[in-house]
């Protein structure tokens, strides 16, 4: 770790804002610069600062800010925690998200219990100090120890009137650690105008200006682009925006987001930062890394996976699912399609699903859709095609084994049929009380204790693993037996035994359905095995099925 002159660890804090417009990718920025100082042997934490009002994104639509991202501590988190996890090995915890609400609510319980007595509470100093803490915070990394940088990514774009104060916090950072132990990186665009045949550069200097006028002064500049900026275009924004040519990256669109950190290396971007912040470590060790690139962007085969969802609309609803498919394709070299199909239009009609090679009900709330749900369950079991389902994909699973194959035809969940005759999935012990929607669901990871000789166990090869979770709903124990004897298998529970974590079907080439979310602990370099064992056996299900 680097130390200053009497020893002491000196963690580097890196700031990147984002001007211009919105989805320029800076979460990806953001990971695959941690990315890079990892493959040189720094240590890295990451943390996000969002600036709406709600106190976690836990209570929002997936259609208004993509997945929710679940840590392995329990906490509701932006999604940019999910690209930050893949890109690097570090694991996050609730300390690396904090939105305006979060902050607020902090100052606001400490000005009710007094603790600012006689005081005027006021933005700046009393919000600011609230974000620089949590910065503080997060930098000490998950577990408390300090790392050698903290990355940090202010979400929305500068000139937003909610992110000010965030900016503000940071434009004030360094007065706590030094500026040479502060970095400012800015994500761009610099948009291609056709009918001028040209790159522009007004854009980012108008939206360096803005970052300016708070007094920041940004040190690197990744500029969005759909061509390479010349030496000369890189010169001009330099000149303009007060900085260095070689401080001017080019961030090219790419085909496969998992080359972003090799492409941002190829124009020096990670050779800058460790000059900049005089950071330790050695050479780059790229080799793993190009080797998952080269996987995915060289498949020997390709399979077709249905996504049964409700939010096909808004791909970003499943990123860390989508992700976590293609993981799964790496260790067969198998690339991995998607047809999105809209639960909704499924209803009565499995036969929307003719000729994929895998299904996948992913995890979900409300009722809109269910019945599309159900079809796509019946469809994948009858034609044998393999089957996958996350959390209320699985209750869809047990519900739909209750109705065709127990005799149960008005088996439901109680969170859609709060009265029904049989409610094979109900409410978690302990959740009737609750009357609170904020961060209330059993969250965050459990072990889950495998049956010996299941699909699971033979997947996993392990006895006992952790997952993370997000539901309020589960198997209702009291029809146990009758679905055992409807063929289902439950292949993993709690350590105890008390709660059904994961039920598959023998009779079948591959039917498995987990209440948690494997899909939040995939990574390109540790494919989650549920997702290769489900890749694969589509892959045999294609070739057995041409
Ligand atoms: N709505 C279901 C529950 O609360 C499933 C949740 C999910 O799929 N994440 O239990």
């Amino acid at each position: 770790m680097t130390s200053d002159a009497g020893g002491v660890h000196m963690t580097k804090y890196i700031f990147v804002t984002g001007g211009v417009l919105s989805s320029l990718g800076k979460g990806i920025a953001a990971a695959s610069i941690g990315n890079l100082l990892e493959a040189r042997g720094l240590s890295v934490t990451f943390q996000k600062l969002d600036p709406y009002v709600n106190v976690d994104p836990g209570t929002m639509s997936p259609y208004q800010h993509g997945e929710v991202y679940v840590t392995y501590d329990g906490a509701e988190t932006d999604l940019d925690l999910g690209h930050y996890e893949r890109y690097t090995s570090v694991r996050l915890g609730k300390n690396a998200n904090f939105t305006t609400g979060k902050i607020y609510h902090t100052v606001i319980t400490k000005e009710r219990r007094g603790d600012y007595l006689g005081a005027t509470v006021q933005v700046i100093p009393h919000i600011t100090d609230a974000i620089k803490d949590a910065i503080h915070l997060g930098g000490k990394g998950t577990d408390g120890n300090g790392v050698d940088v903290a990355i940090i990514e202010v979400g929305g774009t500068v000139g937003d009137i909610e992110s000010h104060p965030f900016l503000e916090a940071i434009r004030q950072f360094p007065y706590d650690v030094g500026r040479q132990n502060v970095l400012y990186v800015h994500v761009t665009l610099v948009p291609y105008i056709k009918a001028a045949g040209e790159l522009k550069t007004k854009p980012t200097q108008h939206s360096v200006n803005k970052l300016r006028e708070i007094g920041v002064q940004p040190d690197i500049l990744l500029c969005r682009s759909e061509h390479p900026l010349t030496d000369g275009m890189k010169r001009k924004i330099a000149l303009f925006c007060n900085m260095e040519p070689q401080a001017v990256i080019t961030a090219r669109d790419v085909d496969v987001i998992y080359d972003v950190p090799l492409k941002l290396h190829a124009d020096g971007l990670d050779d800058f930062i460790v000059g900049r912040l005089g950071l330790g470590g050695h050479a780059p060790e790229l080799g793993p890394w190009e080797a998952v690139v080269d996987a995915i962007k060289h498949p020997r085969d390709t399979v077709t996976i249905a996504l049964v969802g409700k939010y096909v609309e808004l791909k970003e609803a499943y990123k860390s699912l989508c992700e976590a498919l293609t993981h799964g394709g790496i260790p067969t070299r198998t690339g991995v399609q998607l047809k999105w199909v809209d639960a909704e239009a499924l209803a009565g009609h499995g036969d929307g699903l003719a000729g994929v090679h895998g299904v996948l009900v992913p995890g979900g709330f409300g009722e809109r859709g269910i019945g599309g749900k159900l079809e796509a369950v019946r469809y994948a079991r009858e034609q044998r095609i393999p089957f996958f389902g996350i959390c209320l994909g699985m209750q869809c699973a047990v519900i739909e084994t209750a109705r065709n194959l127990a005799g149960l035809p008005r088996a439901h969940s109680s969170e859609f049929d709060p009265d029904g005759p049989d409610p094979v999935i109900d409410l978690l012990p302990g959740q009737a009380q609750i009357d609170q929607k904020g961060a209330t669901m059993r969250l965050g990871g459990y072990d889950c204790a495998l049956l010996p000789g299941s699909l699971a166990e033979k997947t996993y090869g392990q006895a006992m693993v952790t997952e993370r979770h997000r539901h309020r709903y589960e198997f209702n124990n009291a029809y146990r037996d009758r679905l055992r004897q409807a063929g289902l298998v439950i292949s993993g529970t709690s350590p105890d035994g008390s709660l059904v974590e994961i039920v598959e079907r023998p009779d079948h080439p591959w039917f498995l359905a987990t209440q948690f979310h494997p899909e939040y602990q995939s990574t390109p370099r540790r494919p989650h095995p549920i997702f290769a064992g489900f890749v694969e056996a589509a892959l045999a299900h294609k070739k057995g099925n041409p």
